[in-house]
């Protein structure tokens, strides 16, 4: 769907994130025929470039992270022309009258603040000092929004100071992969699971995380945060909002924030003996996570489990356990939903007891999966068996949509057309901190030391036992 003209100035447009992320899916957009003509992109940093060097250094960055694009000579003069750069100091006055002079009138411009957070208060102070505040100016602001509730707090208030709520779009790239919003669609779109959706019939739910990657090139920040604030405090509890959720009336941005509000706000404080924390040694020639941030005597912790509670009618009684971690053996993001056994076998104990699993492949290999128990093939009698029902939505829906905008894509492109239903509203991102604060000051307090486990594995054994002591055991990461 086309959209709108805008101007979109990015901040820290030279940054790794900006090269690495915001630029090529732009670029993609661009290709797709998304954009009228006039559209302009405005790199905004530090350092001293023309529009020349600019575009020199994006043509550098798409050839890097947007390769098949990239081959498009014409696409990529296309782009490059749009591109305009602006040396702008976020602290000082110098660049923002030339800046203030780019920008169109009457059109949507939004301000990626692609700036380490604490800038976030004097870039947004001087927009409005130098007049590019108007009613169709947005904000787009990247994660980590805070690193506790106090901070989540002051920045909120910060941004409040000089725009409206539904002016600011916190990110949260989870929310803009394209199966995460089939979550929505599988619950809301179909009668055949809702019914079930609930602690009568499903035993319990995993959401696993787990990445191979390390945390190289951010050592310095990752040793501050680690995997509680870095992954469970934003993409963990949005996939859990998103899964545990009511039905919202419709899909409209606050009637879904609302609805995930409600589910971190109805979440139990998590008991110390429900969560395990790990850290990657060596292993499998790849170095110990002390070794790589180089603090021999780190506590922050790459891996971190637990069980978490939501108290409401829906689903009291049934445990959501969610894991996370760095330098796992697989990546792989899915939640799986545990349905509760068949209440009596009819087929006898002997039979075999299958439970159904629906697993929610968010990466790799987006897709649904259920498993159904049939009859296992045979004349030994009646033996049952699970088989996996099994949709890839590339193979599903055919090639022409096998390639599905990035998160990124579509998250600029919601920000340009005003949607905000896939970003995180202030009072979420704080009700978020305020359930994870806790847990971590409980780790502060009692000097608690992750639990080693090796690079390549399935982190701690500690994370098994979690599950066992309940009657339980994870799904397979791979
Ligand atoms: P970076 O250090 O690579 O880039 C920072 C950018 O900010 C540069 O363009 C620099 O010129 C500009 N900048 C710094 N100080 C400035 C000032 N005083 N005035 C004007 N411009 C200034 O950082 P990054 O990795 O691109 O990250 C940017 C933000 O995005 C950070 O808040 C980071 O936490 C967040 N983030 C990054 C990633 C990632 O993958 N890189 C992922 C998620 C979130």
């Amino acid at each position: 769907i086309p959209v709108d003209p805008f101007d979109l100035v990015i901040f820290g447009g030279t940054g790794d994130l900006a090269r690495r992320k915001i630029l090529p899916a732009l670029f993609r957009r661009f290709c797709a025929g998304q954009w009228p003509s006039d559209v302009q992109i405005v790199g905004a940093a530090r350092r001293t470039l023309d529009d020349t060097g600019f575009r020199s250094l994006v043509s550098d960055a798409l050839k890097e992270h947007a390769p098949k694009h990239a081959r498009d000579r014409v696409a990529v003069e296309g782009f490059l022309s749009r591109l305009r750069y602006v040396p702008v100091e976020a602290e000082g006055p110098q660049g923002w009258e030339e800046l203030a002079g780019l920008l169109g009138q009457n059109r949507v411009r939004a301000f990626y603040f692609s700036v380490a957070p604490r800038l976030f208060g004097p870039l947004a102070e001087r927009i409005e000092a130098f007049g590019m505040a108007t009613e169709k100016t947005r904000i787009v602001v990247e994660k980590p929004f805070g690193h506790d509730l106090d901070s989540a707090r002051s920045l909120n208030a910060t941004l409040a100071a000089h725009f409206d709520e539904n002016q600011i779009y916190r990110i949260d790239h989870y929310l803009g992969k394209e199966t995460v919003q089939n979550l929505m669609a599988v619950r809301f779109g179909n009668m055949l699971f809702e019914p079930l959706w609930n602690s009568q019939y499903v035993d319990h739910i995993q959401i696993t995380v787990a990445e191979t990657v390390g945390v190289d090139g951010r050592e310095s920040y990752y040793d501050r945060a680690g995997a509680m604030r870095d992954m469970m405090q934003n993409h963990l509890m949005q996939l859990l909002c998103l899964i545990a959720m009511e039905p919202p009336a419709k899909f409209d941005p606050d009637a879904v924030r609302d609805e995930k509000l409600k589910v971190i706000r109805a979440l139990d404080p998590v008991l110390p003996h429900h969560i395990v924390r790990g850290q990657f040694v060596a292993a499998e020639g790849l170095p110990g996570y002390r070794e790589v941030v180089g603090n021999p005597r780190s506590t922050t912790e790459s891996y971190v489990a637990l069980r978490a509670h939501i108290s409401n009618w829906r689903w009291a009684g049934t445990p959501f356990y969610l894991r996370t971690g760095k330098r796992l053996v697989a990546r792989s993001s899915v939640i799986n939903v545990m349905f509760k056994d068949a209440p009596h076998s009819i087929f006898g104990e002997d039979a075999g007891r299958h439970a159904n699993v629906l697993s929610i492949r968010l990466q790799p290999n987006e897709g649904i999966t259920l498993k159904v128990t049939i009859k296992e093939p045979g004349q030994g009698g009646m033996r049952l068996v699970d088989v996996p029902l099994d949709m890839s939505f590339a193979e599903a829906l055919g090639p022409e949509n096998q390639v599905s905008p990035d998160a990124y894509e579509r998250l600029i492109m919601d920000v340009v057309r005003g949607n905000q239903t896939l970003f995180m509203r202030g009072d979420e991102v704080e009700a978020a901190w305020a359930w994870t604060d806790p847990i971590i000051a409980g780790w502060q307090s009692r000097g608690d030391v992750p639990k080693p486990y090796d690079c390549g594995s399935t982190g701690p054994g500690d994370a098994e036992l979690l599950m066992k002591r309940d009657g339980r055991r994870w799904q397979g990461i791979k």
